[in-house]
């Protein structure tokens, strides 16, 4: 018999409902197994809570009012606001504090009237509001990578990645503002999505870029991300202003059609020097392996990829800058006890709440946004911005999707990069594009590369076509098996 935490979410869900296992007990064994790691992938348990919401479940799939993931558990980043744990976006500036209402994504995924009835277990560790590739920017803690535990998870959602992949959780929640669940996954061997920006709704996620940031489902399977996904997104227009006024989709309706005649359109920048040979082996077999599913790959082109670092790296500062400035000590977060005045006490509250990078990206944004650089840079960048969607919709009038690397090397070790952020921002150039453009993109697992750690195959798509891309992923799924391999189980 399968282990209870080697099952996905979609047979956990099954189970559930012909009341083969409970949710009390499926939390209970998830809980145990949460309590018992080392990884430093949670940052807060709350197993009162937990059970109590498995109780809720428990009831409602006893009443046949259950919502389609009822009972099954799974994990938040800590950048979602709870009621019933503390959220604190992995930085000191919210150490304790506990939101008086869920975010939407939360509300939908959980056992509150109309919600999908997941168990949420935990709170999983990030970089600091989200700041980061390798999850070393937390303020509380690194996370181990499980296929590795001398290598970072990727970031910022490496709790979330390193939870699944040590299938701690079935499932988890991450956030995605310049390849935060891409690059994570990738790095754990998970799935995970990202999709059309505005799809789920940011109300209660805290801000780090407002016209990047989108939530999104990681998972071991394409099939778990879909069922996920379509109970987080739809409208929520009186909360977010930016979430789109489309209605939620059943994003598993497609996820066996076919794929014959699929064009899969290879950008040449993805595949350029910097690109390590043993990521590029795995994504070339895997694209082979598209092919024999009767795919065809098209050559295309995406000529301002490199461009994407430092425009992104100009704007996502810009309005982080921006959407920081609420902690101050007063209106939220971390207040110093020792100051003089009300300027002296905004600034050593900064100070101390702060972690470096963040400080580091303050400071920029401010730079970039300020009178007689705003042009210079600000501008100039949200215009190579525009530009670079409009390469994506040329590409998209020869292909359906686009696929190449998630990023160009495998997990790094822990503190190779920690003191350079240059080389942590260059890490991202694969996830930036389709960030840029507000396009859906995911990391399906596509092997494993140097060291025997694993590599995702990136898939981005046109806007909107989430359901094609989680079909895509999902035949990669039927005919691999690298979603299913243990962490360790490679080498
Ligand atoms: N690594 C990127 C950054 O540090 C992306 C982070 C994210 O997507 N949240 O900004």
């Amino acid at each position: 018999m399968t282990a209870l935490h080697d099952m996905t979410v979609a047979a956990l869900a099954a189970d559930l409902r012909a009341k083969k296992i409970s949710a009390t007990e499926l939390t209970q064994h998830f809980l145990a197994r949460c309590q018992a790691d080392n990884s430093g992938a949670f940052l807060s348990l709350n197993p009162e809570a937990s059970l109590a919401q498995a109780k809720e479940a428990d009831a409602q799939l006893a009443a046949g009012t259950a919502g389609t993931l009822a009972g099954v558990p799974m994990a938040h980043k800590d950048i979602f606001v709870t009621t019933d744990f503390p959220t604190t976006a992995g930085s000191k500036m919210l150490e304790g504090y506990r939101s008086p209402f869920d975010a939407t994504v939360v509300r939908k995924l959980g056992v509150q009237e109309g919600g999908a009835g997941m168990v949420n277990v935990g709170k999983l560790n990030c970089d600091e509001f989200a700041m980061g590739s390798s999850n070393e920017n937390s303020a509380y803690k690194s996370v181990t990578n499980p296929w590795d535990t001398a290598r970072v998870p990727g970031g910022s959602s490496g709790g979330s990645a390193a939870a699944v992949a040590a299938r701690l959780v079935p499932a988890a929640t991450g956030t995605d503002t310049g390849g935060s669940i891409r690059q994570p996954a990738s790095f754990c061997g998970i799935t995970g999505i990202k999709p059309t920006y505005g799809r789920a709704s940011r109300y209660g996620m805290i801000a780090y870029a407002s016209s990047l940031d989108q939530a999104g489902p990681m998972a071991r399977t394409a099939e778990d991300c879909a069922l996920m996904l379509s109970a987080m997104c739809g409208p929520d227009l009186d909360r977010d202003s930016t979430s789109l006024d489309v209605p939620a989709e059943n994003f598993a309706r497609d996820l066996n059609a076919s794929i014959d005649g699929l064009r899969i359109g290879i950008p040449k920048e993805f595949f350029g020097e910097g690109l390590a040979p043993g990521v590029r082996a795995a994504v070339d077999a895997a694209l082979k392996e598209y092919e024999k599913l009767g795919a065809k790959l098209v050559p295309i082109s995406l000529p301002r990829t490199e461009l994407s670092i430092p425009v992104y790296y100009i704007i996502a500062p810009a309005e982080a800058s921006s959407n920081l400035s609420r902690f101050d000590g007063v209106k939220f977060g971390h207040r110093t006890k020792d100051y003089t005045d009300l300027v002296s006490m905004y600034k050593r509250s900064r100070a101390e709440g702060f972690g470096e990078e963040v400080k580091r990206r303050i400071m920029t944004g401010a730079y970039v946004l300020s009178h007689g650089y705003y042009d210079a840079y600000y501008l100039q960048a949200q215009k190579i911005r525009r530009m670079i969607s409009d390469d994506f919709q040329q590409a998209f009038q020869i292909c359906d999707v686009i696929a190449g690397p998630v990023a160009p090397t495998v997990a790094w070790k822990l503190g190779e990069k920690a003191d350079d952020p240059v080389a942590n921002y260059l890490a991202d150039i694969f996830t930036l594009p389709a960030s840029l453009a507000g396009l859906p993109g995911m990391s399906v697992p596509a092997g494993f590369g140097e060291e025997g750690m694993p590599v995702g195959l990136q898939l981005i798509g046109n806007y909107f076509k989430e359901v094609q891309l989680l079909n895509a992923a999902h035949r990669l799924q039927q005919a691999t098996d690298f979603h299913l391999r243990q962490a360790g189980g490679a080498k």
